[in-house]
């Protein structure tokens, strides 16, 4: 008998005017999102997501797990659809949730009609399919204020539908209602995170990764992209820029006083992915930043970074503490790859004493014997760009 799945739509509902177009793009993201688990129908009414396999094959498991990922999605269930008629809907629910309520104390029935055609209330369809349950299993308790198992009966349009708990979803909101933007993304913990939580609002994440072969590895690269595997179970596929870095370190090693180094390296990663950004129709970049974390996150060191770049930078982790930051990157499935021990560029020729309050003309200063032009275009005639999905095989 077949099983399907509900996905209530989040704050898509209160988006008044702009709602058909949210709906249409949740529609689309679930629609690509089941391709890989074979054939599922997927429809939009009464703001619900309906994904239905359409025969055997369908790897519905798979799928159920796929459909925690998609942002938008508030809650979600597997259920069993039957007809709208009473009988029906209590051999469903013996089928289909039986063993739940053989394991619960107590119980009660939750009910929602929302074909209002249908000839009982939900009151009315709660008391009469409850009776029924109790009278089947004379040990079980009806407890209507904590019971230890909900059996939930939707009336909706087409059929009824009954099904156990929801599911929290991924929340936030379709990924492309909210434009597109570019992460720089290390191979740190934060970077992916950040990408993470601008994504679950709504934003296509494109990444720039710097690279400074050979002073980093093949491994630490691998790392990245690994990072950006991960990270598009949520955000959908992924264009990894992937820029040379060695030639623009050496010469800011040579040219330019020591305690500025990172600072003026900041600025060569922020002008240059906003190029690529740009390149690529992003809006907006993200950053991993955090308030105080390290000297090149301080006010001072993120308004001389911020300087060489027009669009908006988003630091959603700017005001976090790192154990609430490591609870994202558990909870997405990024930390273990972040902790892998391979460094990044930011970690070569670091200066003994950064200096942590700069002022922009000391750092113009500071920079004046690179020719920063020729540096940034160069580095970008040398951008590798490298599809991921989450599908790919794991890097790392
Ligand atoms: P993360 O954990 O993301 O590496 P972090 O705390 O180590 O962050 P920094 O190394 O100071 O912080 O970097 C701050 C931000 O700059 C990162 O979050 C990331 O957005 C960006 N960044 C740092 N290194 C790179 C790199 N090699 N390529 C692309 N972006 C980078
Ligand atoms: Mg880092």
């Amino acid at each position: 008998m077949k099983e399907i799945f509900l996905m209530k739509l989040g704050e898509i509902v209160l988006k008044g005017a702009n709602k058909r177009q949210f709906e249409s793009k949740l529609r689309s993201n679930v629609r690509r999102r089941m391709k890989p688990y074979g054939n599922f129908d997927v429809y939009l009414m009464q703001s619900t997501v309906y994904v239905e396999p359409m025969d055997e094959e369908a790897d519905v498991d798979g799928a159920w797990e796929a459909c925690h990922s998609i942002f938008g999605v508030v809650s979600l269930c597997r259920c069993r659809p039957c007809e709208k008629n009473l009988d029906a809907i209590y051999e469903a629910i013996e089928a289909y949730l039986g063993d739940d309520l053989d394991c619960a104390k107590s119980f009660k029935v939750e009910s929602k009609r929302s074909d209002k055609r249908f000839p009982l209330t939900s009151i009315g369809i709660s008391q009469e399919i409850g009776g029924r349950i109790a009278d089947a299993r004379p040990e079980l308790q009806v407890d209507v204020h904590h019971p230890d198992y909900t059996v939930y009966v939707e009336i909706r349009d087409l059929a009824a539908y009954v099904h156990g708990p929801a599911e929290p979803g991924a929340g936030g909101l379709p990924t492309g209602v909210g434009g597109r933007a570019t992460c720089l993304l290390s191979g740190g913990i934060d970077s992916p995170v950040a990408a993470y939580m601008i994504g679950k609002r709504g934003v296509e994440v494109e990444a720039v990764h710097f690279f400074s072969y050979p002073y980093t590895s093949q491994l630490a690269k691998d790392k990245v992209l690994e990072l950006a595997r991960l990270v598009t179970r949520y955000t959908g596929r992924m264009t990894v820029n992937v820029v040379s870095f060695t030639k623009i370190q050496e010469a800011i090693r040579d040219n330019c006083p020591e305690e500025f180094f990172t600072l003026i390296m900041r600025r060569f990663m922020m002008e240059i992915s906003q190029r690529i950004a740009k390149q690529d129709g992003c809006g907006a970049l993200i950053t991993g930043e955090n308030l105080g974390q390290v000297a090149s996150q301080t006010m001072e060191a993120m308004t001389v970074t911020g300087a060489v770049v027009d669009i908006p930078i988003f630091m959603p982790l700017v005001g976090m503490d790192k154990e609430e930051i490591v609870t994202i990157a558990r909870k997405i499935g990024t930390m273990e790859t972040s902790i892998l021990p391979y460094e990044d560029c930011c970690t070569v020729f670091t200066p003994k004493h950064p200096k942590t309050k700069p002022t922009l003309g000391q750092v113009i200063n500071a920079e004046s014997k690179l020719d920063r032009q020729a540096l940034i275009e160069e580095a970008l005639a040398s951008v590798e760009k490298i599809q991921v999905k989450y599908h790919d095989e794991p890097l790392c």
